[in-house]
């Protein structure tokens, strides 16, 4: 196989494609691609790194703002007027007394602790354990006559001459016990009277329960019993006031208060109190034992609780003698938050046992830096995710589009530059193909009829031809011959003329059907036999502005062409058609027919058909494109219709004339 076969169309010239561009494009696709691919790992990278380093400054943001808290205590438990946020509370826990601040936050408070509910410094005791029962001789005279003489009545005058003591824990004893003993004395709305008496007792405290509240829910109670609509106002003002907070309790007091309240209540008379209040109550208690056993020697700290499903954080701070403790709810981190959410950062904070007190760590969009508890002392595990991620596109990413784009742009360049090449090239090596074709048809038609003429000359000149009429006819045979020399130079020059745009047509109106009529005599004369052309040209005249000679060789052409690719005898027929402005004239044949591949190409100069190269009909391939270019300067067209094994038809369409030339 030589180079140029190489480069014969379709085959290898597909695989020359393939090679030319297709594989360099595939290269460079190749190389963008994993262009791409390093890209893409550089800028996980990047945005790692930056995430990496925002989560080291939300770390380092709350261990800052936890020390400055921590070490601000001291200085908050004495301001005064320092506000501290809704769900915060701070405990002072000092010789066994619990000072909590600001008061009415707390819904309890620690058990058996010394409480002092601080309002504004100084501190206001109000504590459950000052609330010792004294002992009183009269109200045990009474008590006994109640409960050993069971002398009710004896009783209620007893305890109600104590109920004049100075004391008032004694009064209030005293009128406990006088109610009770009205109650035993069914004097029902007596024991009402006593008690709303002792509810305006003031702070005094019943065996460590504050009297009104005593008061209020005997009272309650009691209206419970007699069945009256009154309770209901009254129950319901209890609960409120025990959730407003009004009294200092215990979580034991509060809960046993507001059951029963709620129990005289239809259900959902009084929302409960929300979760983050009981939440901070019970931590109070949480924080409040766990200073009791504290070392009290390590300085500060801070550390997370969850309560009641609610997040909390408590700083500390260790005193003389005591400990100083925020405890507050999510609240402590809405200043942070807000800083980092400007910052277009999603911060998730989870404790030890990943509860999560800051943002939703499961919906945090990847990728996410993580601050671990145990690496930067802090009480949360900070997780930081970029609120932009995948939206707001990175210089990389726009560098990746300009990358790809350019290698699209470039392999498309190389692919369509490619093909054309390929196909220019694939061109010329067809044309020639051809004109190498056409240099060996055109000397084999030129070699037999000068072989036959020398040989003729030869026996004329050497007196070999016996007879006047065998001489004769040998030189009508060369005068023949030699005519056809003569057409297929005139042919060739014309054809030459016509390329190189040099041919000249001299336009007369003429009528067609005559001129056609007029041809196929002359060529029926070459044919054997000679009515095997069948012509219908008969008719009214049908002019076109036309060069004769040019029109008369393009429909000899044609004729030719019938004659030589039909077999011997079978007819051929030329006919004229009117057509809307037009005038066709065809020639059908009964030949072989075309493939239709082949009708594409039968108008290219040198093109001979397979068939027609296979079978030796001879040819230059020069007849159906003089037909062309003839019909093309007279503003016509040349059409084909055929089909192997169906015969042909060529038919040239002319424009009629128009206008009367002048
Ligand atoms: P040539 O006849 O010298 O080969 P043409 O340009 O006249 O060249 O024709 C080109 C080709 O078209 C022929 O080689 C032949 O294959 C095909 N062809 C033309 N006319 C006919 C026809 N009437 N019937 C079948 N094939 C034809």
């Amino acid at each position: 196989m030589t180079i140029r076969d190489w480069f014969r169309p379709p085959r290898h010239l597909l695989a020359l494609f393939v090679a030319a561009t297709v594989v360099p494009a595939l290269a460079l696709g190749w190389m963008a691609w994993l262009s791409l691919g390093q890209d893409a790992a550089l800028d996980r990278q990047r945005v790692q790194d930056t995430l990496d380093a925002a989560a080291g400054r939300v770390a380092s943001e709350l261990q800052r703002r936890l020390e400055d808290q921590s070490k601000g205590l001291a200085t908050l438990s004495r301001d005064g007027t320092a506000q501290l946020r809704d769900d915060a509370v701070l405990l002072t826990i000092a010789g066994g007394r619990l000072t909590v601040w600001p008061t009415g936050r707390l819904l309890y408070y620690p058990p058996d602790a010394i409480i002092t509910a601080r309002r504004e410094p100084p501190a206001v005791a109000t504590g459950l354990a000052d609330s010792e029962t004294p002992r009183d001789v009269a109200i045990e005279a009474a008590a006994a006559l109640e409960f050993q003489a069971r002398d009710p009545e004896a009783a209620a005058a007893a305890f109600r001459r104590a109920a004049n003591a100075r004391n008032p824990a004694v009064q209030a004893q005293a009128l406990v016990g006088l109610a009770r003993c009205l109650r035993k004395m069914n004097r029902s709305q007596d024991a009402l009277g006593v008690y709303d008496r002792l509810a305006q007792l003031g702070p005094a405290r019943v065996e460590g329960v504050p009297a009104d509240l005593v008061a209020r829910h005997a009272g309650c109670a009691l209206l419970a019993l007699l069945k009256t609509s009154e309770l209901q106002a009254r129950a319901r003002e209890l609960l409120l006031d025990l959730q407003r907070p009004r009294w200092v309790l215990d979580r034991a007091s509060f809960e046993f208060y507001a059951g029963e309240a709620r129990g005289w209540l239809p259900a959902d008379a009084v929302p409960l109190p929300p979760p983050a209040r009981l939440a901070l109550a019970d931590a109070a208690g949480a924080v409040e034992s766990l200073s009791r056993t504290a070392d009290s020697a390590s300085g500060r700290g801070w550390t997370t609780l969850w309560q009641r499903g609610c997040p909390l954080l408590v700083v500390w701070q260790n005193v003389p003698g005591g400990r100083i403790a925020l405890v507050t709810g999510p609240s402590w981190l809405e200043r942070p938050a807000a800083v980092w959410t400007s910052e277009k950062l999603l911060v998730a904070l989870t404790d030890t046992n990943a509860h999560a007190h800051l943002g939703q760590p499961e919906r945090l969009p990847k990728p996410v830096a993580i601050a671990s508890a145990a690496d930067t002392g802090l009480p949360w595990t900070v997780r930081v995710a970029s609120a932009d991620s995948g939206r707001v596109p990175s210089m990389l990413a726009r560098n990746r589009r300009l990358l790809f784009g350019g290698f699209a742009v470039v392999g498309l360049l190389i692919v369509v530059g490619g093909f054309l090449v390929a196909r220019a090239l694939a061109r010329e090596l067809a044309v020639a193909r051809l004109q190498r074709d056409f240099v060996s048809a055109v000397s084999h038609e030129f070699r037999s009829p000068l072989t036959s003429m020398k040989h003729l000359i030869e026996m004329l000149d050497q007196d070999a031809v016996p007879g006047e009429d065998r001489r004769r006819q040998y030189y009508r045979v060369l005068n023949a011959e030699a005519d056809r020399l003569h057409k297929m130079v005139e042919d060739l020059l014309n054809f030459g003329r016509m390329e190189a745009g040099k041919a000249e047509y001299r336009f007369a109106r003429l009528d067609v059907r005559a001129l056609a009529g007029q041809v196929a005599s002359d060529f029926a004369g070459q044919l054997a036999p000679p009515d095997r052309l069948e012509v219908s040209v008969a008719g009214p005249p049908s002019f076109v502005d036309a060069d004769r000679e040019a029109l008369a060789r393009a429909i000899r052409n044609l004729l030719d062409n019938a004659a030589k690719y039909s077999p011997p005898a079978a007819p051929i027929r030329l006919g004229i058609d009117e057509g809307a402005g037009t005038v066709s004239l065809s020639v059908r044949d009964e030949g072989a027919g075309i493939p239709a591949v082949e009708q594409k190409m039968i108008f290219t100069k040198f093109y001979r058909g397979a068939d027609a190269t296979r079978s030796g009909v001879k040819g230059t391939g020069l007849g159906l494109a003089t037909v062309q270019h003839i019909v093309r300067a007279h503003h016509g067209d040349v059409r084909v219709d055929s089909a192997p094994g169906r015969g042909s038809v060529f038919s040239i369409v002319l424009p009629h004339a128009k206008e009367p030339m002048s």
